[in-house]
């Protein structure tokens, strides 16, 4: 077993695994969060689900994720329902080396029928659309966390998520407060995992 943030480190090491995302996830109606994606088969940690490059929009929406402060981008074919999740998560965002797309890769073996999470605040500095969060460590915790962005995390929060987080978002932080500062070498590292020449999955479709 790795821990999240060996597994994530590693996956820059990886040759990435390219399924279609209609053969990845399928969408499930729930009361509480509404449609949320759940894997359809058996995905492998490193398998990319989801190559998203358009449309590009200037101000963030519910789906989006941040390319840059000015660009967002959001997931398609049901990848955008991808559910948030504070811990225990099983996808990351990788984006792309042009800062046109991102892609969803797993970060763990993940069995069909499981619930597909990532952690927003890895990638949103300040999201548009807060939400109470619904996830298993939170109803674990016994009170709600209101998502709305790594901006507004604490300290010990941030140092928490920050293997995870996109080096935009780190940016950002050590920008917005010196105290945050400390999370600068973890920019550094995440530089290298984080900005991926992905190849077009067009190319690669069915050489899973
Ligand atoms: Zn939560």
């Amino acid at each position: 077993m790795f821990s999240i943030s060996q597994g994530i480190r590693g996956l820059q090491f990886m040759r990435h695994l390219h399924i279609n995302t209609k053969e990845a996830l399928q969408l499930v109606e729930t009361q509480a969060v509404g449609l949320k994606a759940v894997a359809r088969n058996d995905l492998l940690r490193g398998t990319i689900i989801n190559v998203f490059r358009s449309p590009i929009l200037s101000s963030p929406t519910m789906h989006t994720v941040m390319l840059d402060e000015a660009t967002h981008v959001a997931p398609t074919e049901g990848a955008e329902c991808i559910s948030h999740a504070c811990d225990a998560t099983n996808t990351r965002i990788i984006i792309h080396e042009d800062r046109k797309g991102a892609s969803f890769v797993v970060t763990e073996d993940v069995a069909a029928g499981e619930d597909l999470t990532f952690n927003y605040n890895t990638t949103e500095w300040d999201m548009n659309s807060p939400f109470t969060c619904q996830c298993a460590a939170c109803k674990q915790k016994g009170f709600p966390t209101v998502v709305r962005g790594f901006k507004h995390l604490s300290l010990e929060e941030r140092s928490r998520i920050a293997d995870e987080a996109s080096p935009l978002i780190l940016k950002q932080s050590a920008e917005d407060s010196s105290r945050f500062s400390n999370l600068v070498d973890t920019l550094q590292k995440n530089e290298a995992s984080y900005f991926s020449p992905i190849e077009d999955p067009e190319e690669s479709v069915g050489s899973v």
